[in-house]
């Protein structure tokens, strides 16, 4: 593999990262899997990969831990996450940084995805104090009912590269506090992070103490066939998914055939509506955001600029030059605002899309390589605006890469229709000063995706609010709001103190 000559240094500062979280040399080097950077293409380390029998013998211990654990109070179960939001905290920086050098992102947003790791482990503390379950009047005197809630099992984690660790803390710091234990399998293209991440989670765990059972997190290494062994096992009565509409489709009527239950979070094609009282400023800003960061490698990517007739031709020029400037490069080095796509896949999908564009009438403007002279086996570009005569062709589909297709409207129930006019429901937004427009969207007769937001993008959700989306997205929660409840199982309770025995809907059914 050629690298540029400057490029050698991110194995040994990857490696220097991951002893100082806890993850032996020894088990970065000699595997078969291997971590690759897409900031120049240079292999990071080769690790091990599981087997289908060490995959179920982690199940096994999982599921032996979960007996354990769902003894445990909930707030005594908080105390862990408590402890490991901890040690995310002391290694924001490195951990940080790791997620630059393995998923490309620039300094800040891996940070920021450490951040959200923080984040929505002091949610989870509180939460393991407010599990609450519902007391229900009842039609008979000298009778309680309730709700209880209690662990689900094994919760199965299975992520995406984009947001390589942010998104098992989403589910992990829940399913722990609700006294599920989980097994993670990463994206085998981003293994390292998940390594450093199960080593800072072993620092918490043994600082907790004696009560924490071993196998309450497992990790496992490889590809789709290692997740399909997770997803298979009767013993995980929870499998949460995150990747593409494709990975869903497989996944989820596997689960769903073992009466498992699914939490799928997966792709979006997101749009923001432009109407002709939007702030232009704020939504230049918005909108270059959440189209051009991450590469446009978000779920949550803009990617449909639906532009009102009357405010096209002063947005969409000032946008134009705005991604012809922005700074493209090593995400780590200072003003880098691009980095890479996060492998050749992914830059083929983005030329193939835009030649389709182009062919169903597109003007495009950038969507070229970079840097391939200094990073041969990197894939830098520029990021893409297309001008579309309507919503068509590659339009209606997630291409993971930087391209926004801007199309026109002249009436706002027409860019309702469209936003709501693709297969994916995930995220959605509309600028506006209009405060009637802007209840239109949020209402029954608007947006149909999991998230709309008003002179927002779409992109960079909080913690505090469910996350995830209808449609093709595969309709699962995650994070804040009520989305605990998917880790837990509900119970019913009908307590009789009464001496009597009247039946429900007043049947008789009397016995001597
Ligand atoms: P991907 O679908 O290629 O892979 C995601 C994960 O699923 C990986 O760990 C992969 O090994 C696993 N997988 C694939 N097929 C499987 C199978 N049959 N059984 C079990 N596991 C399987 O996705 P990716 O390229 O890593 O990530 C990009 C995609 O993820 C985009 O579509 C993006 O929109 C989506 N995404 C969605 C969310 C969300 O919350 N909705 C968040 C991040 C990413």
């Amino acid at each position: 593999m050629t690298v540029g000559l400057d490029t050698v240094k991110f194995a040994e500062e990857t490696i220097k990262l991951m002893e100082r979280m806890g993850v032996a040399r020894a088990a970065l080097e000699g595997g078969t899997l291997a971590a690759t950077s897409p900031n120049s293409g240079e292999t990071l380390a080769m690790i091990t990969e599981n087997s289908a029998a060490e995959t179920s013998a982690a199940i096994g211990r999982a599921h032996d831990a979960f007996k354990e654990w769902r003894k445990l109070p909930a707030p005594r179960r908080g105390e862990l996450v408590r402890l490991l939001g901890e040690e995310l905290r002391s290694c924001k920086d490195d951990l940080g940084k790791l997620v630059s050098l393995e998923a490309g992102k620039i300094t800040s947003e891996g940070l920021g995805e450490v951040q959200e790791m923080i984040d929505i482990c002091d949610f989870a503390v509180g939460l393991s104090r407010q599990l609450y379950g519902l007391t229900i009047a009842t039609e008979r005197s000298g009778h309680r009912m309730m709700e209880t809630w209690h662990p689900s099992g094994v919760v199965g984690v299975i992520s995406a590269f984009n947001f390589p660790v942010a998104v098992w803390s989403w589910n992990a710091a829940l399913a722990f506090v609700c006294g599920d234990s989980v097994v993670w399998k990463p994206s085998e293209k981003s293994p390292l992070t998940a390594m450093a991440v199960q080593a800072l989670y072993e620092r918490a765990a043994a600082k907790f103490g004696d009560d924490v059972p071993k196998g309450l997190l497992e990790v496992i290494q490889g590809g789709s066939k290692i997740g399909e062994t997770l997803v298979d096992d009767k013993r995980v009565p929870v499998i949460s998914a995150t990747g593409s509409t494709r990975m869903g489709l497989q996944v989820g009527p596997r689960v769903a055939q073992r009466f498992g239950k699914s939490i799928l979070e997966l792709g979006g094609n997101n749009a923001a509506i432009v109407t002709p009282s939007a702030d232009l400023d704020l939504t230049l800003r918005g909108v270059a955001f959440a189209a051009m960061g991450t590469c446009g490698q978000r779920c949550t990517s803009l990617r449909r600029l639906i532009t009102h007739d009357s405010v096209y031709d002063s947005l969409i020029p000032r946008l134009i030059k705005a991604y012809a400037s922005v700074k493209i490069g090593i995400p780590t080095e200072e003003g880098t605002l691009i980095g890479p796509l996060i492998d050749k896949d992914a830059f083929d999908n983005m030329q193939y899309a835009l030649e389709a564009a182009k062919a169903a009438g597109g003007i495009v403007h950038g969507g070229g390589r970079v840097m391939a002279d200094e990073y041969p086996d990197a894939y830098y570009v520029q990021p893409a605006i297309v001008e579309m005569p309507g919503q068509v062709g590659p339009v209606l589909e997630e291409t993971f890469a930087p391209i926004l297709y801007v199309v026109r409207y002249s009436d706002f129930d027409e860019a309702v229709e469209i936003q709501n006019g693709v297969g994916a429901g995930l995220s959605s937004s509309i600028f506006t000063q209009d405060i009637g427009e802007a209840e239109s969207f949020v209402s029954v007769t608007g947006s149909d995706c999991g998230i709309a937001n008003v002179n927002i993008g779409p992109s960079g959700a909080e913690i505090g609010g469910a996350f995830g989306g209808e449609k093709e997205t595969g309709g699962g929660r995650e994070a804040g709001s009520d989305a605990w409840k998917a880790y837990m199982r509900r119970a019913t309770n009908t307590i009789n103190y009464s001496g009597a025995l009247p039946l429900a809907q007043g049947v008789k059914f009397d016995v001597e």
